[in-house]
């Protein structure tokens, strides 16, 4: 976690810590905010000093625009405490760049590189004390920008907030899921916003997973729009079919959103030896190695529960079982994850920062 400061940055600290009032034993996800926060905004055509002050609610007018088009993107990242004490980011570059890319989508304007990463590493040091100890136990990184000028015409903001929260979250593990195969509903089309973090994809898949928590399911598996016969996406995460021994995912697409643990998977299991496929991949492909015995597991990948395994699946009105596997590659490509981002082993793609 290191990084020349050469970028002004005006710093407003908290009189007194709270981190003696966290239980840390019993935090749910995101709920807990460090001490303190960043904002920078976008006025007159450009970034100003970005500022770190206490956390704290912020005063926008009714007016802004956010709250009426949703002019609105985030990313999700992690900071790991090691043994030894230090703190490390993984693979903080991807998210900087995709956090930019969802920006260009919104018609936001792009964030300078210093403002997200001296921001970022600076606010880190002053709150590095809330990155929890223990593997699995983590910061959780919000960065998010929001257009807030005032007026209700249809046109984008002229000004805009960028802010990072920082949350500290215990390892997450919501047991194994079961997913409900998408028939009706879509998360992303093509031409749309499902490769951008907007804010808005997000508000538009609570329904549609409400009525699949209804029937008894945890996720929805979202398929293409038009066809609703190609598999994308798990819930939030990106989505791994083991088929036999080889691990098939999606290739990312306007609708595919390009995760940094799917990136990361992938290129962890060529690693070990596990034959990967990244090609599209059909519910009835799917029905048919269900029923063959040959689909072994199905995982999703996303920075907030780094692996999801899939204990079944629904599709119209049947459900299929999915075997339960002594040494599964959710398990084997979580421990190399977790592994690489605690510092416990070596870290072979100099992914960690
Ligand atoms: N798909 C969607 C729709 C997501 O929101 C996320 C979480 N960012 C992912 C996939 C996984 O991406 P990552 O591994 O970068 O967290």
């Amino acid at each position: 976690m290191q990084e020349n400061n050469t970028l002004p940055i005006t710093i407003n600290k908290a009189e007194t810590s709270r981190l003696d009032q966290v239980d840390f034993e019993n935090l749910t996800f995101g709920n807990v905010f460090t001490d303190h926060m960043l904002t920078c905004d976008f006025v007159d055509g450009k970034w100003q000093t970005p500022v770190i002050k206490p956390y704290g609610p912020l005063t926008i007018s009714p007016g802004a625009r956010v709250f009426h088009y949703g002019q609105a993107i985030f990313e999700g990242m992690k900071a790991y405490r090691d043994e030894q004490d230090d703190v490390w980011l993984f693979r903080p570059e991807e998210n900087f760049l995709r956090f930019n890319k969802s920006s260009k989508r919104l018609a936001i304007p792009e964030l300078p590189r210093d403002v997200f990463f001296e921001g970022l590493l600076t606010l880190l040091r002053m709150d590095k004390n809330w990155v929890p100890k223990g593997y699995g136990n983590t910061l959780y990184i919000r960065p998010f920008v929001f257009g807030d000028q005032v007026g209700v015409s249809a046109a984008p903001s002229g000004t805009y907030k960028f802010m990072i929260l920082l949350c500290p979250v215990k390892a997450y593990y919501a047991g194994d899921v079961k997913v409900l195969i998408a028939e009706n509903y879509s998360r992303a089309a093509n031409g749309g916003v499902g490769a951008a973090k907007a804010a808005g994809n997000y508000g538009a898949q609570f329904y549609p997973t409400s009525l699949a928590k209804e029937k008894g399911f945890d996720q929805i598996i979202w398929t293409d729009d038009c066809s609703h016969q190609y598999l994308e996406e798990a819930g939030t995460m990106n989505v791994f079919f083991r088929i036999n021994d080889t691990l098939i995912t999606a290739p990312t697409s306007d609708r595919i959103l390009d995760g940094v643990t799917r990136k990361s998977v992938l290129a962890l299991a060529e690693r070990e030896g596990i034959s990967t496929e990244v090609r599209k991949i059909t519910v009835s492909e799917l029905l048919e190695a269900a029923k063959n015995k040959s689909l072994k597991e199905i995982f999703g990948a996303g920075t907030a529960a780094v692996i999801s395994p899939v204990s079944g699946f629904g599709y119209k009105d049947d459900f299929f079982e999915l075997p339960s596997q002594e040494d599964s590659f959710a398990k084997r490509m979580k421990k190399s994850l977790l592994d690489i981002q605690y510092n416990i082993s070596k870290d072979p793609f100099n992914w960690t920062l």
